[in-house]
């Protein structure tokens, strides 16, 4: 065992811009005194302020071999900095030029290896040469056969939570900010992509420099390579995808200039420069990943008519949650996300309407109960805190539903409570408060407490926050189209013939709502009725498709197993593996298909996704 000091914000603000910087200082060390569990970093003795990273991407290996430049600033007595590393092969240590002696402690289950490097308060830089190891946890190498275009491999990284250290020696703490500049060399004919200001041309020499100004946690850093070309949006947005998927992109995307327009009317301007996505080939991990400036997406959100981009706008929202302010710990995720869900739910009200979200509300809720009835049976009552604790445990485990969606409901109830001006009021002053700073869960409760008593007004945050399950009394949010769906279905399974049923209005949320609250009772011949008539197993609408997937599983309905496997075997995205899977293994004979199949499909998941489901289904 061994024990962390506590992370001290004083120097994690002295970059912050200076006008505001001694006064901000003194506030923060005042109210923000935190543990950050998941690092060995220790920025109270030398903190990281800029990283200049050198690297070459060698796709034969898999490995990335790097230099890493990073410029400190120290206590008055200071003589370590504390880096966190995993799985790196570390060639050589410089301490302002000269090479020094590190040490590299033993490996820790999640955490990685310490790295420790002697310094004095004096020393400015401290260079590390190394490179990646073929199995490193935030890199996925992509074969050509794995991309979408299948000529030319691919990688890209996902940072968070604490996966950065797999590809970079740094201190991966989402409460340390730091710039960087990058030249990456890469296979002539590829682009490379970081979390940066992005080139929009493949280049000759396969060189790619690279500058990113805002600070960032180490959680955003990201990079991308592959045959990629960029089509313009607007005129501080594009897209990147791979040259097959580029038009259908362009296409899903076309309203994203009007979407960042309407998260500044709601919330302040949009820090970052530029807003570009990148559409990943299917094994990425996530439905989208916020790295600031360029949005890594799924591609499983081109579902052709728009209906899932509000996946978008929950990535674009994290640049004012998560990316400009930023949770503390990953006990404090909820701020990151529960912020972001509600923040996404008001920028589809805007660009569609209040019905529109209500259903997307809905949804959220539907997914919230759920998974506070799994958790709580299971024994984990305290995971449905919004504050979390996290202390030897991977922090992913907290990305369930409590964070996004009791967060969301959180906020919803506050803005219900105090009414929608105010809280908006507060909302965008919160923002520009605490710009490209840490947000403890407890400093948002007294900067909100602050807040109310200046309002005369109330609202209970504790038993949100740190009681289990939903308060009492709590009233969820319902959907006026979704009644009409009930309706349709209690008509069908009353003995109307599908054609008979109004469904010609319906947008894919409706679908989804259809699929999952088909009875237990439905027989196969309706199931077989229901999917002639409606196309559920050929739906290129991937959350429609899981929500019929799971009815398939529960109901053994044969006829759409290819499909089902199909779809595993060519999708990453865990939020859609999990239920399937966790659905499967119900049943002896599940577990065996669940089985056959993930080990056909397991090459194509990145780590995320395997260190989920390699539990679940008790293989590697
Ligand atoms: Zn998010």
């Amino acid at each position: 065992m061994y024990t962390l000091k506590k992370l001290c914000l004083f120097f994690l603000v002295a970059f912050v811009s200076c006008e505001t910087a001694t006064k901000d200082n003194v506030e923060q060390k005042e109210i923000m005194t935190f543990t950050d569990k998941h690092t060995y970093a220790q920025p109270d003795e030398s903190v990281v302020t800029h990283l200049d990273w050198t690297a070459a991407i060698d796709f034969e290996s898999k490995t990335i071999s790097a230099k890493a430049i990073l410029t400190l600033s120290n206590s008055d007595d200071a003589s370590k900095l504390m880096l966190d590393t995993k799985a790196l092969s570390i060639s050589e240590v410089l301490v302002d030029g000269d090479q020094i002696q590190f040490s590299l402690r033993a490996e820790e289950e999640h955490k990685g290896s310490a790295l420790e490097i002697p310094i004095t308060p004096q020393t400015r830089q401290v260079t590390v040469h190394y490179s990646t190891s073929p199995g490193a946890e935030a890199l996925q190498w992509l074969s050509p056969q794995q991309t979408a275009d299948k000529e030319k491999p691919f990688l890209f990284t996902q940072s968070q939570a604490i996966l950065a250290r797999s590809w970079v020696p740094i201190q991966d703490s989402p409460g340390i900010r730091f710039t960087y500049n990058a030249k990456v060399t890469v296979p002539q004919g590829l682009m490379a992509l970081m979390s940066a200001e992005n080139p929009q041309t493949v280049s000759d020499d396969g060189v790619y420099n690279f500058k990113m100004v805002q600070p960032i946690p180490a959680y955003l850093l990201a990079l991308a390579v592959g045959d990629l070309t960029f089509t313009s949006l607007g005129q501080r947005s594009g897209v990147y995808a791979e040259a097959s998927v580029i038009e259908r992109s362009a296409a899903e995307f076309e309203d994203l200039e009007s979407m960042i327009t309407a998260a500044e009317e709601l919330y302040g301007p949009y820090r970052w420069d530029r807003y570009d996505l990148l559409v990943l080939p299917p094994s990425f991990p996530f439905g989208g990943m916020e790295n600031p400036r360029l949005t890594f997406a799924t591609p499983t959100i081109l579902a052709g008519d728009k209906s899932l981009v509000s996946l978008v706008a929950h990535e674009l929202a994290h640049s004012w949650s998560g990316n400009l302010v930023t949770n503390a710990t990953w006990d404090d995720f909820w701020l990151n996300e529960g912020f972001t869900v509600y923040f996404e739910q008001r920028i589809m009200e805007k660009l569609y309407d209040r019905d529109y979200s209500e259903m997307l509300a809905a949804l959220a809720a539907q997914d919230l109960v759920e998974e506070i009835e799994a958790m709580t049976e299971a024994g984990n009552a305290k995971d449905t805190h919004l504050k979390l604790d996290l202390s030897m445990r991977n922090p992913d485990d907290g990305v369930t539903s409590i964070a996004y969606n009791k967060g969301y409901l959180l906020l919803r109830n506050i803005e219900e409570t105090i009414g929608r001006e105010k809280f908006d009021h507060f909302l965008k002053s919160y923002f520009e408060k605490n710009a490209f700073k840490v947000m403890t869960t407890e400093a948002f409760i007294r900067q909100f407490e602050t807040f109310l008593q200046q309002e005369s007004t109330n609202f209970d945050l504790n038993t949100w926050i740190y009681q289990s399950g939903l308060p009492e009394g709590i009233k969820l949010p319902s959907s006026n189209r979704f009644s009409e769906v009930d309706e349709q279905l209690t008509k069908y399974m009353a003995g109307a013939k599908p054609d008979e049923l109004n469904t010609q209005q319906w947008t894919s949320h409706e679908w989804l709502h259809f699929v999952r609250s088909i009875p237990e009772t439905v027989t196969n011949t309706q199931l077989a009725e229901l999917d002639d008539a409606f196309g559920f197993t050929k739906s290129g609408n991937a959350e429609v498709l899981t929500g019929w997937l799971i009815q398939v599983v529960k109901h053994d309905f044969s006829p759409a197993y290819e499909r089902l496997e199909d779809f595993l075997i060519h999708t990453g995205r865990r939020k859609f593996l999990s239920p399937i899977y966790g659905e499967m293994i119900k049943t002896e004979q599940g577990k065996i298909m669940a089985s056959t199949i993930y080990k056909k499909a397991r090459p194509n998941y990145h780590f995320v996704a395997t260190n989920t489901l390699d539990d679940m289904l008790d293989q590697q």
